[in-house]
């Protein structure tokens, strides 16, 4: 991340406030959209990811939405409403084959590096 100076006039294409995982993913959508595309991203924080995003606020179990008990409410007849961890989980496996496309593209050099399988 580089710094900007208060005197500098920057123009950009795009301009995504926050260094979280949301800048982080629209940022790569537009980029794949248009390669030439210029994007400025600003962060009030020293590192990118420190706040919600940071990797110790995530348990991970709301990511595929298998283990979140507020996505499969027990409806009044006793049944279990499933629709919403279903689209959740859709929309994981749709993140998890754009990931592989990134890896494919080269975007992304080492998954192992940060995608870790753990038992849920
Ligand atoms: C404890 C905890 C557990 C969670 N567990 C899960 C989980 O298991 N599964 C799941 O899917 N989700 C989970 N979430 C939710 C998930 O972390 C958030 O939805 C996601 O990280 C939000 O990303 P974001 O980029 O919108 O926000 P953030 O990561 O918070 O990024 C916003 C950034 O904007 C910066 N910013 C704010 N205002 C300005 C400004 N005026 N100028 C410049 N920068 C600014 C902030 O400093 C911050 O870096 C959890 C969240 C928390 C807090």
């Amino acid at each position: 991340m580089s710094r900007a100076d208060d005197t500098q006039e920057l123009t950009f294409d795009a301009v995504l406030i926050g260094a979280g995982v949301m800048s982080a993913t629209l940022g790569t959508f537009l980029k794949e959209l248009d390669p030439q595309m210029s994007i400025g991203i600003f962060e009030r924080l020293e590192q990118a990811a420190e706040e919600s995003s940071a990797a110790l606020n995530n348990a991970g179990t709301g990511h595929s939405g298998f283990c979140e008990l507020n996505y499969t409410p027990e409806k009044p007849d006793g049944t279990i409403e499933t629709s919403a961890a279903v689209k959740i989980n859709e929309s994981f496996e749709i993140s998890k084959q754009f990931g592989s496309y990134q890896i494919k593209q080269g975007v992304i050099k080492d998954p192992s590096s940060f995608v870790v399988n753990v038992p849920t």
